[in-house]
């Protein structure tokens, strides 16, 4: 038998090596990795620390004192984030009005209906967005609606929504505010308690440049403390999470520690790259960069109006002969893995340029694309 020093453990991911233009998970820095070399207790007072001073970050991000807002982690991936929302904060009286404008807005739909709430839904296409004057309509048509929920970047298609035009509206009618950030916050100025936002939900892989693995609640702590009794579940009632959280940093229940020192360390990095307003600066010019070759080398843009600037959703090319997966294992052979497209009605693929990504990179997968298509061309 060999000796434990004799064994030799092989890393299952070897060989594996492209980056990520994908929307989360997506491209890390090495050092974001790297910071998941090490095994932590949750019950140490170490661990408890970082997640106090990951709260504390987040609070700042959102720009919110932590006297009216408070920071939930929660296990899973984001849509457990949305759940754990949807299903615990409203009250057997509330009536929400979603707005939806692709998979996700309609995934909350799903949800609510799962969990028998009362809604309405305004739903427009994949690459419109929603008008003020349609939800003003439908509030006064409707006086039951007392809570309203969005999605700010629908990375379905990758367009905008108007946060700040909803918003006013939302304050003018009381609502409760209810807002999908995942693949916006951190990667753009979201001021929270200005926009009368009472939960924002996002999560560690997206703009903040974390690994997969737990989403998080900025909530609102007067709306949160009505909210107590009202989950419909154990597992995900936000209430409870936040008080055993707020005793000194242990979870409930098992923490995701790997993930949570690798998101301390993305923190860090995001810092050090100037805060939100520098990192959205780049994921800009990133975006405009490959918005400009992918226009040069002919591809056309699903969402015409409000794109939003962190993933971008191009028609497929008109040539008979493209077949997107060949195309997919092209670019991914040659470093970029990018997504297939998920709009309903129009044949897409999608292109994310947020995580450890410059110009440099969306230059290099333009040139790429240039390449494949003047190979098809000329097959
Ligand atoms: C990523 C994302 C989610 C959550 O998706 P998960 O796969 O559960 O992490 C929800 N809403 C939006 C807008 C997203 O981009």
């Amino acid at each position: 038998m060999k000796s434990i020093a004799e064994k030799t453990y092989v890393a299952t991911n070897q060989g594996i090596n492209y980056k990520l233009l994908t929307p989360g998970p997506l491209t890390t820095s090495q050092t974001v990795k790297e910071a998941m070399l090490v095994d932590h207790c949750t019950w140490d007072e170490d661990y408890k620390r970082i997640t106090r001073k990951i709260r504390q970050q987040l609070l700042e991000l959102a720009e919110v004192s932590a006297a009216d807002y408070t920071a939930v982690l929660l296990q899973g991936s984001g849509s457990f984030a949305v759940e754990s929302v949807l299903s615990s904060v409203l009250a057997p009286a509330d009536k929400l009005l979603i707005c939806a404008n692709g998979a996700y807005g309609k995934r909350m739909v799903k949800m609510a209906t799962r969990y028998q709430i009362p809604h309405v839904v305004y739903e427009v296409a994949e690459n419109e967005t929603f008008e003020a004057p349609v939800i003003q309509k439908m509030l006064q048509q409707d006086p039951a609606i007392t809570a309203l929920t969005m999605v700010h970047s629908e990375t379905t298609s990758g367009i905008l929504n108007p946060l700040e035009e909803i918003a006013t509206l939302v304050q003018t009618h009381q609502l409760l505010f209810i807002v999908d950030a995942m693949s916006s916050f951190g990667g753009i100025e979201i001021p929270v308690a200005k926009l009368g936002i009472d939960y924002l939900i996002s999560s560690a892989n997206k703009c903040i440049q974390g690994v997969p693995g737990f989403a998080f609640v900025i909530a609102r702590r007067s709306a949160l403390a009505k909210s107590a009794g009202n989950a419909r579940t154990v597992s995900l009632d936000l209430h409870e999470q936040e008080r055993v959280m707020a005793i000194d940093g242990k979870w409930r229940f098992t923490s995701p520690t790997h993930t949570v020192i690798a998101f301390e360390q993305a923190l860090q990095e995001l810092a050090a790259e100037g805060g939100i307003s520098a990192r959205q600066q780049r994921y800009q010019k990133n975006n405009e960069r490959l918005y400009h070759l992918m226009t040069a080398a002919g591809f056309e843009r699903y969402v015409k109006k409000n794109q939003g600037p962190f993933i971008t959703s191009f028609k497929y090319p008109a040539n008979e002969k493209f077949d997107f997966q060949q195309f997919y294992q092209y670019l991914k052979a040659n470093g970029y893995a990018i997504y297939p497209g998920k709009v309903s009605a129009v044949d897409c693929f999608r292109i994310g340029n947020i995580g450890e990504l410059y110009p440099s990179d969306m230059e290099q997968v333009a040139a790429l694309i240039k390449t494949y298509m003047e190979e098809l061309q000329n097959d």
